[in-house]
């Protein structure tokens, strides 16, 4: 996966293809899909949620700029698997999912491999994790139609928060840099996640 997929295309911070060779991406996906779990793709994890495609989870992961001491808030726990990466590169990672049966499983999966620096909550993650805050990094792992404000307030100084946003169909990987309490934007890679949603975030999924 390394090799073949994040390396040639352009994946180059050494500590994240560490963590991405190290972390048994097998383990966050169903018995039944473990055959596929390296391939180059999204796969169902239930609820009809996924768990990205292993080079968005390299970008992402590698445009955080992560250094080791870092306090980050993930939006969309999904399998737990980003985050189990996030936990090998900073010291605490808070990661918050709206659909309970998935949250749950991820954090026992997380918690079972060994990740004492994870700490998962059932909730809207829209509105952040305020008493949590503020965050050296925020990743939003769901398709955005605009970064929620929560977020941005939560967001500490010289801090980095990384979302798709778009339409419900694809989005653009939005990172944005707060400097002196103003935020500036760049924009990367085009993408495809499943909606965000919640408050801040797209109407639906009441069946939760
Ligand atoms: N990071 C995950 C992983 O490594 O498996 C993949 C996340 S999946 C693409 C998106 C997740 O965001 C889904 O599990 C979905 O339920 C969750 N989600 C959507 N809206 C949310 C919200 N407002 N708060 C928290 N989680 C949300």
């Amino acid at each position: 996966m390394v090799r073949t997929q994040l390396i040639p295309r352009g994946i180059r911070d050494e500590r994240v293809l560490d963590a991405m060779r190290k972390v048994p991406r097998h383990l966050f996906v169903d018995e039944s899909m473990q055959y596929r779990a390296y391939d180059d793709m999204a796969l169902s994890i239930g609820e009809g949620q996924t768990i990205s495609q292993p080079y968005m989870v390299a970008i992402m992961t590698e445009l955080l700029e992560l250094k080791g001491n870092e306090k980050i808030l993930e939006i969309g726990t999904g399998s737990g698997y980003q985050a189990a990466i996030l936990a090998e590169l900073a010291k605490e990672v808070y990661s918050v999912e709206r659909i309970a049966p998935l949250a749950s499983r991820a954090e026992e999966k997380l918690h079972a491999i060994g990740y004492q620096n994870v700490h998962v909550k059932i909730d809207d993650g829209t509105l952040g994790w305020v008493e949590e805050a503020p965050f050296d990094r925020i990743i939003i792992t769901a398709g955005a139609p605009k970064v929620p404000d929560p977020l941005t307030e939560q967001l500490a100084e010289d801090g980095i928060l990384l979302a798709p946003v778009g339409d419900r169909f694809s989005q653009q990987l939005v990172k944005m840099i707060k400097r002196e309490g103003m935020i500036s934007e760049e924009f990367h890679t085009l993408c495809v996640f499943v909606p965000l949603i919640g408050k801040h975030g797209w109407e639906g999924g009441e069946e939760h």
